[in-house]
This record gives structure tokens, C-alpha cells and sequence, in this order.
């Protein structure tokens, strides 16, 4: 049986490999030189708007919204599909999570639905780009501009992606993003934060690092409760090996994407009751190929059965607001029907750079084997 294929892989070269050994070898492994480099060529990246790294992109978001001043009273609104950091860091500040339901074809957070949840309370939205598949900016704006409304965009999975040929991140208000391992840029574990401005910059520092601020040989002061957040330079060297190939990178989750949909042909989805991902070409990164089953197959046996093929697939993401932690908050099923519907039935396959044409194929067939089509 040919190998098993999971569903994603990390993009390391011998160049990254290389690149950590000489930071391991220097004697300064912690954050330093480069960081530094790292967030400079970040901030090119995203058109010269300030930009931090942190370990992680849950506490780049939590971090944004401290910065924004989002606390107890406060409700933030988020899309019930995501990974639950995108909530849990609403309740880590204090804040109330709300949530709206999502659209059956983006799969991501339904603008209407953000509407209609606006309240006197309400602060701030964190939408989220699932697969990279970017939430409609100008709507996005246009409404917190309305509202009076801070964004922290959930950049996690869009690093690459475009909206109206702009990258995300390169405008906005908050961008975070994901270093994580299965991210399109990775730096094992690890994440940065586009900012406004350089005060929110240096807030930002304080956040990541005890709230300390030094100054001359001598000095330091602490005037804000931060906390550990610093990334590495062993990290720091991987992402600056990354960064310069994300374009490349992207281009060829674009052309798997476009086997996928080859492969499966047109009249896949009439044939089956799968839905396949909306077929967008023109912003999204791909960072992930999701389908949704049809109604009534389950989905832990089409797994199941994906891995008897030697075929790993994924999911992402159960609904956040089913979890125990948000129904003891009040949450409950049927709340939010779509989410939930796709939320059962949504499968991330195989797709990464280093994947083959031939292993769509096989994922391809494998899926219509299970199927039974
Ligand atoms: C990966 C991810 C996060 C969290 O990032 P970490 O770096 O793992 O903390 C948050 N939101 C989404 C949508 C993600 O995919």
C-alpha cells in the first residue's frame, strides 16, 4: 500500500534546518538579532505597517484586544467555526463572546448575522478566514465603521491571501496571524500581530514581555500587567527562512487546489451531496481543501475509512459554542444551525506544497471509494 498521506506537512528545507543550527550555535537563542530581522521583514511584507512577533496566535489576539482597551461589559463578535482560540481569547480579557452564524458557501462568519448581533455593548468583531478563504473586507469595514467598532482579524490561516489584490494584513486595524506548524508560514509555534501605529507597537512589547520597558544601561520600568509571549530567534530563524518562499509556497497550494477540483470533476457534487470549497482563485492561499458530507454519512467513519487508505483528513472546526466550557455560558444546540450542520459533516484533506499531483488523485479516488460513487 502506498504511504500513509497526511493531511498536512510542514514546509522545512535543510536551509531552515541550517539557518536554526547557527542560531543554536551562536550563543543568543532567546529573542534578539533575529526577531528583529524577522519582524522587519514582516513589516515590508504587510506594507510597512508595524508589526510583532509573539509565540503564538492566541495571545497575539488577546493581546490586540487588551491593547484596544476591551475588558469586562465589553462583547466582541466571532464566527462560531474556528479554533477556539478565537473565542476563548473574548472570555481571556473579560469580555463577552457572541457569537453569528456562518455562510453555508464561504463557511465563514455571515456579515448579516454580525449585524443583526450589534449591540449597545458590543466592541469589537473577530472574523476569521477559514482555509484562507478571506472574509469580505469592504463589508467588514464598512460596518465597523458604522458601529464604531474595533476589528481583530483572525489572519491565522491567511497568510498569502489577497483581498482586491491587496494582502491581508497590509490594511485593516488588528491582523493576527499563525507561525503554528500547520500553518502556510511556519515557525513551529508562533505568531505576529499587525498594528496601527508605533505607540500601539511599543504596547504591544510591554503585553509580550512582563510589561517591562527599559531604558539607558540601568533602566526599567513596569506600568502594565504583561505576561510571556516573546518568540525565539531558533523561531524567529525558521520564519525568515519561510517568508521568502510563501509566494511560491501559495502557488502551488493553488495548483493542487485546482487538481482537486479537476480530479473530482464538474458533476462531483450533483453525483455525491458533497459540498467542495467555494473555487477561489483569486484570494484565497488554500491553506486548507475542505469538503462538507452529505447529510447523513458519518463523519468519524468516512475518516475512519480515509484511514484505512492510508489517507489522514481533518477537521476544522467542531462548533466552539457546543463545547461544555460555552454551553455552562448558556450557549445551546440549534443556536446556531449552519454552523452546526457544517460543523459535523465539514473534512479538511490531504494539502500541503509537498504533495504530489498523483497523491490528489489518490485522495480523489479514495473519497468516491468511501463514498460509494
Ligand atoms: C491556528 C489558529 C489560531 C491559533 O494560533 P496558535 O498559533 O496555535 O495560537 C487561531 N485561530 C485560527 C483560525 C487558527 O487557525
Amino acid at each position: 500500500m502506498s504511504e500513509f498521506l497526511p493531511f498536512t506537512k510542514p514546509f522545512i528545507d535543510e536551509a531552515a534546518i541550517t539557518a536554526v543550527g547557527d542560531v543554536l550555535r551562536s550563543g543568543w537563542i532567546t529573542s534578539g538579532p533575529k526577531v528583529a530581522e524577522f519582524e522587519k521583514q514582516l513589516s515590508a511584507y504587510f506594507g510597512g505597517r508595524p508589526v510583532r512577533t509573539f509565540n503564538s496566535g492566541t495571545c497575539t489576539m488577546e493581546i490586540a484586544l487588551r491593547i484596544a482597551g476591551i475588558g469586562p461589559g465589553d462583547e466582541v463578535i466571532t464566527t462560531p467555526i474556528s479554533w477556539v482560540a478565537t473565542s476563548n481569547v473574548i472570555i481571556e480579557v473579560g469580555a463577552t463572546p457572541v457569537f453569528a452564524d456562518i455562510d453555508p458557501v464561504t463557511r465563514n462568519i455571515d456579515l448579516d448575522k454580525v449585524e443583526a448581533a450589534i449591540t449597545p455593548a458590543t466592541r469589537a468583531i473577530i472574523p476569521v478566514d477559514l482555509s484562507g478563504l478571506p472574509v469580505d473586507r469592504d463589508r467588514l469595514y464598512a460596518i465597523a465603521a458604522k458601529y464604531k467598532l474595533r476589528v481583530v482579524e483572525d489572519a491565522a490561516q491567511a497568510i498569502g491571501s489577497l483581498w482586491k489584490g491587496k494582502r491581508i494584513g497590509a490594511f485593516g486595524d488588528y491582523v493576527s496571524f499563525s507561525f503554528q506548524a500547520n500553518k502556510n508560514l511556519t515557525t513551529t509555534e508562533g505568531g505576529c500581530l499587525v498594528l496601527n501605529n508605533e505607540d500601539e507597537a511599543r504596547l504591544a512589547e510591554k503585553y509580550r514581555l512582563q510589561g517591562v520597558t527599559r531604558s539607558g544601561f540601568d533602566g526599567m520600568e513596569v506600568d502594565v500587567l504583561g505576561g510571556k509571549y516573546n518568540m525565539t530567534d531558533v523561531a524567529a530563524a525558521i520564519g525568515l527562512n519561510q517568508l521568502p518562499q510563501l509566494e511560491a509556497i501559495t502557488a502551488r497550494r493553488h495548483v493542487l487546489a485546482k487538481h482537486y477540483f479537476a480530479t473530482f470533476g464538474a458533476d462531483f457534487e450533483q453525483q455525491t451531496g458533497v459540498q467542495l470549497p467555494l473555487a477561489n482563485f483569486e484570494n484565497t492561499n488554500w491553506h486548507m481543501f475542505q469538503i462538507v458530507l452529505p447529510q447523513g454519512v458519518v463523519r468519524s467513519e468516512f475518516m475512519e475509512k480515509m484511514k484505512a487508505r492510508n489517507i489522514g483528513c481533518g477537521v476544522h472546526y467542531p462548533p466552539i459554542h457546543l463545547f461544555q466550557m460555552y454551553r455552562e455560558r448558556g450557549f445551546r444546540e440549534g443556536m446556531f444551525p449552519i454552523a452546526e450542520s457544517v460543523g459535523r459533516r465539514i473534512v479538511s484533506l490531504p494539502m500541503f506544497p509537498r504533495m504530489s499531483d498523483a497523491d490528489v488523485e489518490r485522495v480523489v479516488v479514495a473519497v468516491r471509494e468511501v463514498l460509494g460513487s
